[in-house]
């Protein structure tokens, strides 16, 4: 049985060889200290959790839902950005729910890229934006994200041919690996470029409530003119620690979302009712969550890249995410560090090449175990791997 050229071209997964030898230490008692998944280890806050059990009960809610989400909870995205960024949505034609962002991020490239329309990719990335481009038939073309430009894309260093024949642009920020952030300067630039090319921006704002000492990262939507190009993806998981129970939504464009909608209404159906409803308190209910959330990621973060700055490193700190990317040491590849650190120290850091091929180099910490975890993690490089050289 020959699958087809779509799954053929998918890249193969880079980290067999380490998760090979992962199991292996564990079958061998190895305390093994992960910290290379992006997972909030942390439960859904109880009121969330008391609303989806509420609502579980009604069989109204044991019903097909529909596929863009019951207005009721594309009204709560709505009211969250009125309150939170001051951005108006309508939400029966700019909201649309999603099962988790990432099914929004995959099905926009089958809305929009015809064989050999090309997709403006970041790199590293989420690997979703290039693999969704690639599954739609699409042409991925990356835009390298350098130390030097702030780990944002280079928009003047891509050809004009290339800009031409491009229909989607991914970007995200807070970002995931490299933890930058983007300012006002970048966004109007953004805007702008994407109006002189008609590129439809999708801006994934996952980590838009996870950030430290006082930032608040913004919406795309804020910035003038944007609606009129693009949409932002958004996500309960990571603000409320909700990775598992898959509810995001896409909101701006309403063209842009009416296509979503039309696609996902031929391919699945919607949210679980009772979700949706956990979704409306998370986004309508108390935000202490994300804040103290964030103070809890904020000290793990602290204790990350002192203990690398104090072996040789020369880190700053991210202002958002739940992450640290870091550069590996001289001598090294992102995959032969990572093993390195594995085999002496029983920790799992995430090599940067899995990201893309600019991620090479690198290695990401996931800040996502307790402290205590991640004190004993960063000792263990302390006593095992010592100082290192760049
Ligand atoms: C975690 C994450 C998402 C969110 O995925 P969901 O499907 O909403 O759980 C989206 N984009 C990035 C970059 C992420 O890291």
């Amino acid at each position: 049985m020959e699958e087809a050229q779509r799954i053929r071209q998918l890249p193969a997964y880079l980290f067999a060889r380490i998760e090979k030898k992962i199991e292996k230490a564990k079958e061998e008692g190895v305390d093994v200290i992960s910290l290379g998944i992006g997972d909030p280890d942390r439960p859904t806050p109880d009121h969330i959790i008391e609303k989806l059990c509420e609502q579980a009960h009604n069989p109204e809610n044991h019903r097909y839902p529909s596929s863009v989400g019951m207005l009721s909870y594309r009204k709560a995205v709505a009211e969250y950005y009125g309150n939170r960024f001051n951005v108006e949505l309508d939400p029966r034609t700019e909201v649309v729910s999603l099962l988790g962002s990432k099914e929004g991020i995959a099905h926009i490239s089958f809305c929009y890229l015809d064989p050999g329309d090309v997709a403006l990719i970041p790199d590293p990335g989420y690997p979703v934006y290039g693999i969704g481009a690639l599954l739609a038939g699409g042409n991925p073309y990356i835009m390298p994200l350098k130390p030097e430009n702030g780990f944002l894309p280079d928009l003047d260093a891509i050809p004009t041919d290339i800009a031409k024949k491009a229909k989607l642009m991914f970007v995200n920020y807070p970002n995931n690996p490299t933890g930058a952030i983007a300012d006002d300067a970048f966004y109007h630039k953004l805007i702008a470029f994407a109006k002189e090319y008609d590129i439809i921006v999708c801006h994934d704002a996952a980590y838009q409530e996870i950030a430290f000492e006082g930032y608040r990262p913004p919406s795309f939507l804020e910035y003038p003119g944007a609606k009129d190009v693009g949409i932002e993806f958004g996500s309960c998981s990571k603000s409320y620690n909700m990775t598992g129970w898959r509810i995001g939504w896409a909101a701006g464009n309403a063209r842009v979302i009416e296509a979503l909608g039309r696609i996902k209404s031929n391919i699945d159906s919607g949210v679980f009712q009772a979700v949706q409803y956990a979704g409306i308190a998370a986004l309508t209910g108390p935000q202490d969550c994300t804040k103290e959330m964030s103070e809890v990621y904020r000290e793990r973060r602290d204790i990350v890249v002192d203990g690398l700055n104090s072996l040789g490193w020369n880190l700053e700190k991210p202002k958002a995410t739940i992450y640290v990317w870091a550069p590996v040491p001289k001598g090294y590849t992102s995959i032969s560090f990572a093993e390195y650190v594995f085999e002496k120290t029983g920790v799992v850091i995430t090599p940067g090449n899995g990201y893309g091929e600019y991620g090479e180099g690198f290695f990401r910490i996931a800040l996502t175990v307790e402290k205590e975890r991640i004190l004993e993690a960063i000792e263990r490089i302390k006593q095992n791997i010592g100082k290192v050289e760049f």
